[in-house]
């Protein structure tokens, strides 16, 4: 069965990852990766295989088609007289490591200490997500989001700590399974003031 390959009549099927038609050498670069592997690109179990592998990657990696500040465009200035730390924990995420394309997965914890303005919390995890999904080292996924949030909301402070692990490290290489890699970016207040710093940290639950 090879209906993946019919045009769809749906309006919107060209942005869906899951649909978009994929180009014959994309399909060939991933069949000369299978032999590489050692398999059989032709054998049956693998025919359909280049074109989901091809769809599935520009789903993991449709953050390069955003702009994940867009996310914290809307604002809001009624804060109520609120002016304590906004803190969204454990945000589950995958991401695919740059040096070996391997998946990396964690949590991550974003805070900030609104300044004037707050936004809507599940858009902390929708510019995760825009920088998530791309070829990432931990490091810098967690730089991006916390410079894209101190950009956008000019909050007194941002915090946000990273917690994955990485395929390159559990399935190959060393292959340690349940090692997990901490990264933290600290800005403004929590950077510089101690307490602010110690509060923030352990309510992540670090
Ligand atoms: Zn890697």
């Amino acid at each position: 069965m090879t209906t993946f390959d019919l045009p769809d009549m749906d309006d919107d099927t060209e942005t869906r990852p899951g649909k978009i038609p994929v180009p014959d050498h994309v399909q060939e670069a991933i069949r000369t990766l299978i032999r590489w592997a050692g398999d059989d690109p032709e054998r049956e179990g693998l025919r359909d295989t280049p074109l989901r592998v091809a769809r599935a990657w520009k789903e993991y990696c449709q953050g390069y088609g955003e702009d994940p500040s867009f996310h914290l465009g809307r604002q809001f200035e009624e804060v109520g007289g609120y002016h304590e730390l906004v803190l969204l924990k454990d945000i589950p995420f995958q991401s695919h490591c740059e040096h070996h394309m391997a998946p990396i997965i964690g949590k991550a914890s974003i805070a900030y200490l609104p300044r004037d303005k707050v936004v809507g919390i599940s858009k902390l995890a929708r510019v995760l997500h825009g920088y998530a999904r791309r070829l990432q080292i931990q490091e810098r996924l967690t730089s991006e989001v916390a410079q894209c949030i101190w950009d956008s909301l000019k909050p007194h402070g941002v915090a946000v700590v990273i917690e994955a692990q990485h395929g390159c490290m559990t399935g190959r290489g060393v292959r340690t399974p349940g090692v997990g890699m901490v990264t933290s970016r600290l800005m403004g207040e929590f950077l510089k003031d101690n307490r602010s710093r110690k509060e923030v940290l352990s309510l992540m639950g670090y």
